[in-house]
């Protein structure tokens, strides 16, 4: 016998169950994009792995460790994109849409790759929904994503359960300044700390600031901080996002190590993190990168963007309770049919109905069955009306129509007052234009 095929470890099946919630997370966030003005991008998934080493950075655990990359006919280095801003910048610039300081407002939504050890709330095909904006060096863009974010946590209902972290990397300068100085504070500690702390004190040391490891975090108690570094613009900048997000009143902490991943960043970097996931607590993840335009080849471009975690926010949404009921969308009819005669009629008949009646979710019985077998799944369906043709009925141009949901019984109407009738006993179904 051979072996059953699986899917690959840390890349999962999105089930018929769970994807009403995913629908709902992507269209709650695309609805509430759609009002604050911002426009999709649609990108590719795979790109030169050029890109992602330019772009992110060497020396980051994504590029050094977490890719997924390969030769492809060609020979030509090829990688699943782990992130999606990379690719944006990429986009924006083969396509001139940030030429002569035009602002762009774009998010994107799509499956990333990364060769990640996996667990609960990590992945390595996970998704994420992201928001890059281009042109605009204003601490005002910022906090805009900042407070267009705690809008789509009320909206799922998960407010009371989120965090924004906030923190300053400065200016490039200001970040080399502060890393000479972090460095030369552990070096002297070297010993004391956990083993990887020690290879990125070489390769990315502020990566440090951001270790799990206890000891390593006692260490830190006493290092010098990046905020006595910040250059005075960099602190202007600062603080104008916090004016504006104390008079949007949204609650903030200053994390002075929050670092992020990713080596494009500088100036603004947040998160929103909630204690409810576990260790995979940060679930939308951003910052400022006014330098990775002009790094890829493009005149100096502002930008600031972020990530969220799909399927952290699914989990969140589960844990909290928050998943609303009705996502699944039963049917408002189900049609039976007895008789071969009858089935051909009433698959004309349902075809005649979604066509006059707009927001109509029919179901049409298949694979025939008896009469309890067919009512069985009429009610199993959810549907609040079941239309019922037989010979009878096809001898009289009529159906029956049965409420299931409620006491009644069950009517005889017309074929051609169908569709009025319909329109009476369902809310959300109204008649197409075509039917005045
Ligand atoms: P982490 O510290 O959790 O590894 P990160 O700094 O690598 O996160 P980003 O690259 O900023 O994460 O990605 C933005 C968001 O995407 C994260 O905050 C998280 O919600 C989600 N995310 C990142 N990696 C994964 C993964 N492997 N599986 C699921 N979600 C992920
Ligand atoms: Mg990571």
């Amino acid at each position: 016998m051979s072996k059953t095929l699986q899917a690959i470890r840390g890349m999962n099946d999105i089930l018929p169950a769970q994807t009403p919630t995913w629908r709902y997370l992507e269209r709650t966030f695309a609805d509430l994009l759609d009002g604050y003005g911002y426009h999709e991008i649609r990108l590719p998934m795979l790109e030169f792995t050029e890109l992602f080493a330019r772009g992110i950075g060497e020396g980051t655990d994504v590029v050094d460790k977490e890719m997924y990359t390969f030769l492809d006919r060609n020979e030509e280095s090829l990688t699943l994109r782990p992130e999606g801003t990379a690719g944006c910048v990429r986009a924006v610039l083969e396509h001139g849409l940030t030429g002569g300081g035009q602002v762009q407002k774009l998010w994107y939504t799509g499956p990333m790759f990364r060769y990640e050890k996996p667990q609960k709330g990590r992945y390595r095909q996970f998704h994420q929904i992201g928001v890059e904006v281009f042109n605009l060096p204003g601490p005002d863009i910022d906090a805009e994503l900042i407070v267009l974010t705690a809008r789509l946590w009320r909206a799922l209902g998960v407010q009371d359960a989120v965090a924004l972290q906030l923190n300053s990397l400065g200016s490039s300068e200001a970040r080399a300044a502060y890393r000479d100085a972090l460095v030369a504070y552990l070096e002297a500690r070297f010993d004391q700390l956990d083993e990887d702390s020690q290879r990125r004190l070489t390769s990315n040391p502020l990566r440090i600031l951001d270790s799990k490891n206890a000891q390593t975090q006692a260490l830190l108690a006493d290092a010098p901080t990046l905020a006595d570094y910040l250059d005075p613009e960099s602190r202007a900048h600062f603080e104008g996002l916090k004016a504006r997000l104390d008079a949007a009143g949204i609650a903030y902490e200053i994390n002075p190590k929050l670092v992020r991943g990713l080596d494009y960043y500088g100036r603004t970097v947040f998160e929103w993190v909630t204690d409810k996931l576990g260790a995979q607590g940060t679930v939308c993840a951003g910052g400022r990168y006014d330098g990775l335009v002009s790094q890829f080849g493009g005149k100096p471009t502002p930008g600031v963007g972020f990530a969220m975690g799909v399927e952290r926010l699914v989990l969140l949404l589960e844990t909290l309770g928050q998943v609303p009921e009705s996502l699944g969308k039963a049917p408002q009819v189900y049609v039976c049919t007895f008789g071969e005669a009858a089935e051909l009629a009433a698959l004309t008949l349902s075809e005649q109905l979604r066509e006059s009646l707009s927001g109509l979710r029919l179901w049409l019985n298949s694979g025939a069955g008896s009469f309890k077998s067919q009512f069985k799944k009429a009610d199993k369906s959810g549907a609040r009306y079941a239309l019922i043709l037989g010979d009878d009925e096809l001898a009289a141009q009529v159906v029956g129509l049965k409420p299931l949901r409620e006491e009644g019984d069950q009517q005889r109407v017309a074929w051609a007052d169908l569709p009025a009738v319909l329109v009476n006993c369902l809310e959300d179904v109204k008649q197409t234009q075509a039917n005045h």
